[in-house]
Order: structure tokens, then C-alpha cells, then sequence
């Protein structure tokens, strides 16, 4: 989530398909940069003034946001992390108090796989700053260190009093969980200027709203290892579609990639996994989600999908086997050149 402000790059393009014929719907396209990625707003068959307006709108929420909910700046996040560790009881603002209070109960659900307390641990692996990735790991002992930090959020969170106790260490990061979250209050914002069909898509992970006009939104989920497109999914109605990989921030040393998703276990980068795929509702819990199964790795995910209440889930294993929920396949259409391996895994 540290992403600067100077990743924004602005509009790069707005409206395509219009002119060729004066009754064919419009799509409105806008793009810009927040929280390290490029973020597409489209927009079908609405008139395009208000549907650029309502974009740029969506533009100003993930910069807002992404200020919000930097881990390391002066913003809300930023301001609540120092007093942590300068060892004061802090309130948050109720909307910071309710996402932190969300993303921690992530954490118990998933039985810590997932963990917004990992922030030292981020800091520390160099995975904060997109534009400066380092080229070695760090010691083990400065990770077994920075691993003491991430342990249970303590305080209370039920609004409106909610108070983080004295934390020192502790650095809350909502990377695994921002996007998603943003997302969701993006589509709400289309949806309260009347626009009922549209993607919003952030680096990849999306939530659909509607359809493509007389069809469904389709997306494309991309290899993590090879060039081009694992898997077609086609969305209607009001469905998020995330991705985690461990080939979105990484670095190699000595022949091994260490990648941006951390387990808090081991205090390691996640192993296993390359990529994990959710189909599901919110594009909040879709988020949160890859980043726990990515750490779950390839025997455990089915229980953690299980305790999310997730049935739609994609996960490819460094080999390049596939493993997939029932319910993902009847969703998915595979595309990969060879035929993969393909295992179907039951969520209990
Ligand atoms: P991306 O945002 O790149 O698509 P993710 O959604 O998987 O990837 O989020 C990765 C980010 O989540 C990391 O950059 C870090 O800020 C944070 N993170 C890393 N490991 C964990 C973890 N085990 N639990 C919660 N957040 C994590
Ligand atoms: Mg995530």
C-alpha cells in the first residue's frame, strides 16, 4: 500500500467503440494509477459525460484511500502505526477502526495465515515500496525478530470506541485487503449514480456489475509462469474476480524468488503456490482471500476457502499442476496451450 504519488499518471484514455455508429452502446474506459497499479474503471451503454464524471469520481476515492491507508505516511494509517509503536493507546477514525477491525477478523478466521499486523515484516523483506524491491533476503535473525511483531491486534473494535492498545513493533498493513476493499466502494459509488453495468478492475482484480450489453463480462486470469492466459471467466451480475501471485513483487537470489506474500509463520515468503484464483461476492474477501490460500499453500487452501465460505477457487502449484474447486470449473474455461493437470479438491 505504499504506493507514492508519483505512480499516478493520470487519464490515459477515455471511450472507445463510440463513433462508428450513432446507436451502438458506449464504452467508457478510464484509467490512472493508485496503490502501485493501474486501475480501469469501464463503463457500458451509459451516456458518457456522467459515466467519465462517475469514473474520475472513482479516481479521486483510491487516491483518497490510498493515502488513508498507507502503512508508512502521514495519513490516518500512517499517524495510528507511529502512536503504536511510541507506545500510546490510540482511536482510530470509525472507518479506519471498522477495516482494521475487518481485516483482523480475517486473521482469526484463517487462523493467521492471513495477518494485517505483518507490516515490520513487509518493511523489513523490502516489499513496501514497489519501486525499490531489494535483490537479497534479510537475516534470519532480523526476521525472527520482526516476526515477534506480528501477533494479534489488541484492543477493542467494536465502534464507536474502538482503542488500540500499546503495540510497540507492531506495523498494521492492509496490502493483502486495501484493493479489494477499494474496489467494493468503488462499484457502490457507480451504483449510486445509476450505473448498473461495469468493471472496475485493479491490476488484474475486478469486481462486475451487469453485463457487456447482450452478453457477459469476460476476464482473463493470465499464467503465472508462462506468457499469456491461464483461464476465461465470464461474469454477469455482481461478482469479484482476484488473483495473487507470487510473480506480482519478487526478486531472485542465489537461483530462489521471494515474492511479496508473507507467511507469518515462518516469516518467509509464502510457499508452494505461484497463483491462487477467487470467484466470489465481494471484491474485499476475494482479496484477503488469495493472499491467506497463497500462504495456505497447496494441501491446506480447501479448509481456509472453507472457513471464508468461499466454493469458487483456482490454485496453480509451482509445477504448473492445477488445482480447482468443483464449483470453479463449471466457471472456468482453461486456456493454456498444453493440457495442464488438473486436480479437483473438495472445500469441506
Ligand atoms: P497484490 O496486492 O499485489 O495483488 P495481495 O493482495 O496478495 O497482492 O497482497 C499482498 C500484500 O499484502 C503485501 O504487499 C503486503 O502488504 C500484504 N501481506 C503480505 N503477506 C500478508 C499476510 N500473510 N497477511 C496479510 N497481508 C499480507
Ligand atoms: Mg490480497
Amino acid at each position: 500500500m505504499a504506493q507514492p504519488f508519483r505512480l499516478r499518471v493520470g487519464i490515459l484514455a477515455v471511450i472507445a467503440l463510440a463513433a462508428a455508429c450513432a446507436r451502438e452502446p458506449v464504452e467508457t474506459r478510464y484509467r490512472f494509477m493508485a496503490m502501485g497499479t493501474l486501475v480501469e474503471v469501464t463503463i457500458f451503454d451509459h451516456p458518457s459525460q456522467v459515466a467519465e464524471a462517475a469514473a474520475r469520481d472513482v479516481e479521486a476515492l483510491f487516491l483518497d484511500l490510498e493515502h488513508r491507508w498507507d502503512p508508512w505516511n502521514d495519513g490516518p494509517l500512517g499517524r495510528l502505526n507511529q502512536a503504536l509503536a511510541s507506545g500510546e493507546s490510540v482511536r482510530p477514525d470509525p472507518d479506519l477502526a471498522a477495516i482494521i477491525g475487518r481485516s483482523n477478523d480475517i486473521a482469526r478466521v484463517t487462523g493467521g495465515v492471513f495477518d494485517p499486523a505483518v507490516g515490520s515484516l513487509v518493511k523489513l523483506w523490502g516489499f513496501d515500496d514497489a519501486a525499490n524491491i531489494p535483490d537479497q533476503p534479510p537475516s534470519s535473525l532480523t526476521i525472527r525478530t520482526a516476526m515477534d511483531s506480528v501477533r494479534p491486534l489488541p484492543g477493542i473494535w467494536d465502534q464507536p470506541t474502538a482503542t488500540l492498545n500499546p503495540a510497540p513493533g507492531v506495523v498494521i498493513d492492509l496490502g493483502g485487503f486495501a484493493k479489494g476493499e477499494a474496489v467494493d466502494r468503488a462499484i457502490r459509488l457507480l451504483q449510486q449514480r445509476d450505473i448498473g453495468n461495469a468493471i472496475v478492475n485493479a491490476g488484474g482484480d475486478l469486481r462486475a456489475i451487469g453485463r457487456r450489453g447482450d452478453r457477459p463480462w469476460r476476464i482473463g486470469v493470465r499464467e503465472p509462469r508462462l506468457e499469456g492466459v491461464l483461464a476465461a471467466i465470464e461474469v454477469s451480475g455482481d461478482q469479484s474476480v482476484f488473483t495473487s501471485g507470487d510473480y506480482e513483487r519478487f526478486f531472485e537470489f542465489k537461483g530462489r524468488r521471494y515474492h511479496h506474500i508473507l507467511d507469518p509463520r515462518t516469516g518467509y515468503p509464502s510457499q508452494g503456490l505461484v497463483s491462487v484464483t477467487v470467484l466470489t461476492d465481494d471484491a474485499a474477501t476475494a482479496d484477503a482471500a488469495c493472499t491467506a490460500l497463497m500462504v495456505s499453500g497447496p494441501e491446506r487452501w480447501p479448509g481456509v476457502a472453507s472457513a471464508l465460505g468461499l466454493d469458487k477457487v483456482m490454485v496453480v502449484e509451482a509445477s504448473g499442476v492445477i488445482q480447482i474447486s468443483a464449483a470453479m470449473k463449471e466457471r472456468v474455461r482453461l486456456l493454456r496451450e498444453e493440457k495442464p493437470e488438473l486436480e479437483i479438491r473438495e472445500i469441506p
